[in-house]
């Protein structure tokens, strides 16, 4: 099986700042990533970085399940203490 390896993930300017948790991360079908703070007020993702996963999970273990998420998948949750919700991507 694959091997684990470090994956770059686009966070949201608010996950690189920490200065909210990650509510919503996406695996998208062109095999990139994306971490989110799942709010609406984004200006403009010229403010989004590329991460590290393993970077991401250092500083918040709580996402670690989402680290299995299958490719055209999205894991959302409520807060930093709810379970992750998992949906497929439309194609
Ligand atoms: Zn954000």
């Amino acid at each position: 099986m694959n091997k684990l390896r470090e994956l770059g993930v686009t966070v949201c300017e608010h996950v690189v700042a920490n200065i909210r948790p990650i509510k919503l991360v996406v695996h998208n079908h062109d095999n990139t990533w994306e971490c989110m703070c799942g709010e609406i007020d984004h200006h403009d993702f010229i403010d989004s970085k590329i991460i590290g996963l393993n970077n991401l999970i250092e500083s918040d273990s709580s996402i670690l399940p989402i680290k299995q998420l299958p490719i055209g998948c999205s894991a959302e949750r409520q807060g930093i203490n709810a379970d992750w919700k998992y949906y497929v991507l439309e194609e």
